[in-house]
């Protein structure tokens, strides 16, 4: 049963034993494994329900209004990040790039060492493998773009290593589009898997309405207010949604999910509840070839590098898909520079480097708050030492570009103009400033700001993601992470989703 919140004209109340908020990672897949428990569930999400066969333009101008959070335009508070988060039945599912890492038993050691987190790569690997089989991960045999292989050319030429990547999808046509929705339905996203399941078990979806508040007393949540959605951005209307329901699980996202649970004026002894927020804070930088790269086709992102991860303000680098209008937003140039740049996006190579934030005593991730409507709006700002590891890592991606034959390397940056040689470019950027505004920073991984963990004073949740000090109320999504996870955080949500509800 589908309830659409843009068509509804009357007030409605569902009574269902789960009621899970947001159809992301965490949300579908805990729908459609209560649901084959037998449980009634109903799933409430703000983003439409689009199909697969809505996707066919492959046009970015359809996508991010559509199918992202704040119509792709949503940023830090003090604007110098870009985030991108899906906003959709699926999720960042529907529009993420397919890239699928295990925890790695580095971030495991640490939330251990520092978090008192039991969990390691041998016992988590259960739940890994039955995701990996679920969703059809496993490596991408298929040759990699030139965007992707150029990454492995460079580090080869340095000596150093990369490694490929293992990748959602099933009969995959290689086209690229990930981003924009995948057109052929290969992309084994949670839109063509848990959710048919659970709509197939009975499951109630109930896209475009916006889960407001949570009521609730002496530690026990009696209903879920929701709006529905009307038009194509986060106005919500006049038409309410009541959902009433043994269990909640909040899973809008991490930072969706602090959002409701401190409009609800959820009780948190630890503090904790929307901060420390981490997003892999990435820097980027583009390089000229002589010839064609096409970065727009073939799969996304097929090789990866983790050379650099684990020194002190490390990163991982991958490559991103290249299309128009993620390109055009992204240069920091103006006029005819710009211009310039775009017409030379056929030999654009890019590469990105994810910063692991959430692992040093000063990198403290953001705080999620509430603006004066109720909507949440992330802080997070960036010590000098983490601007000094964007510094590297902006010199490291220009060095392997170099070495796999880029003309030019123009890191994104507000004062940079492109290099011929390595450098001049590490004399340019001895110069920059690393500061907000200056650098460009994305990020398309929002992790943490209501972590697990074994105590109330330091934790939202336990080990089970349920909100201490209530009984029926739990989140499940990359809100539940005590730091970033350095690695692409999809499979990490989708493990402990199994292990908790399977
Ligand atoms: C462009 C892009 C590329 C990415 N590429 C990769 C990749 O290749 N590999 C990888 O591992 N990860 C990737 N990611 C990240 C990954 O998709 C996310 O980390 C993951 O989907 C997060 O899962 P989640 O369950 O925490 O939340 P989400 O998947 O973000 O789901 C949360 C859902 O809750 C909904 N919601 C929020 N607030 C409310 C509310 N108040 N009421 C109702 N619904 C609400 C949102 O609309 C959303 O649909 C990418 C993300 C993006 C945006
Ligand atoms: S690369 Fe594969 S998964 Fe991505 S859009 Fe194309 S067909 Fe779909």
């Amino acid at each position: 049963m589908i309830i659409d919140g843009s068509k509804a004209f009357s007030n409605q109340t569902l009574e269902v034993d789960y009621c899970i908020i947001g159809s992301g990672s965490g949300g579908a897949f805990a729908a459609s494994l209560l649901s084959e428990k037998g449980y009634k569930v109903a799933i409430i999400e703000e983003g439409p329900y689009q199909k697969t066969s809505d996707f066919k333009d492959m046009r970015e101008s359809r996508a991010y209004p559509e199918l992202y959070q704040e119509l792709a335009s949503r940023k830090t508070k003090n604007k110098a990040v870009n985030i991108l988060q899906g906003r959709n039945v699926g999720g960042g599912t529907t529009v993420n790039w397919t890239t699928c890492f295990r925890t790695p038993e580095n971030t495991l050691k640490y939330w251990r060492d520092n978090f008192d987190l039991p969990f390691t790569s041998d016992s988590l690997a259960h739940h890994f493998e039955v995701c990996e089989k679920r969703f059809s991960i496993s490596p991408w045999e298929i040759p990699p773009n030139t965007n992707n292989s150029l990454l492995a050319k460079g580090m080869s030429a340095l000596g150093r290593e990369y490694g490929h990547i293992s990748r959602n999808v099933k009969d995959c046509y290689n086209l690229g589009y990930c981003g924009v929705g995948c057109p052929t339905g290969a992309k084994q996203s949670q839109l063509v898997t848990s959710i048919p399941r659970a709509l197939a078990l009975g499951a109630i979806l109930a896209p475009r309405w916006r889960a407001y508040r949570l009521a609730h007393q002496f530690g026990k949540v009696s209903r879920l207010e929701a709006y529905n959605l009307p038009g194509l951005g986060n106005q919500t209307g006049e038409i309410k949604l009541t959902i009433k329901a043994r269990e909640f699980i909040v899973a809008a996202g991490a930072i969706g999910t602090p959002a409701l649970l401190m409009r609800s004026r959820i009780s948190d002894a630890s503090g904790l509840l929307g901060k420390r927020t981490f997003i892999h804070p990435t820097v980027i930088s583009g390089a000229i070839f002589e010839d064609e790269v096409q970065p727009y086709l073939g799969a996304p992102q097929s090789i990866y590098s983790d050379h650099y991860l684990w020194q002190d303000y490390g990163f991982k680098l991958e490559v991103p898909p290249v299309h128009p209008v993620l390109l055009a937003s992204t240069l920091m140039q103006k006029g005819d520079r710009h211009r310039e740049l775009m017409l030379k996006l056929n030999n654009l190579q890019v590469c990105i480097a994810l910063q692991r934030d959430g692992f040093f005593k000063d990198s403290v991730g953001g705080n999620v708050e509430l603006n004066s409507h109720g909507e949440p709006v992330l802080d997070y700002e960036w010590s000098e030492a983490m601007g000094e590891g964007f510094k590297q890592a902006l010199l490291a991606m220009a060095e392997l570009q170099f070495a796999a034959g880029a003309k030019e390397v123009l890191p994104i940056h507000a004062s940079a103009s492109t290099c011929t040689s390595i450098d001049q470019l590490s004399r340019m950027l001895d110069g920059l400033s690393m500061q907000a505004l200056a650098v460009k920073v994305v990020a398309a991984h929002v992790m943490g700001g209501a972590c697990f963990g074994t105590s109330e004073k330091q934790s939202v949740t336990n080990l089970d993601g349920r909100v201490w000090r209530y009984h029926n109320l739990s989140v499940m999504d990359g809100s539940l992470f005590p730091t970033s996870i350095a690695a692409n955080p999809m499979l990490s949500i989708l493990g402990h989703t199994h292990r908790i509800y399977s």
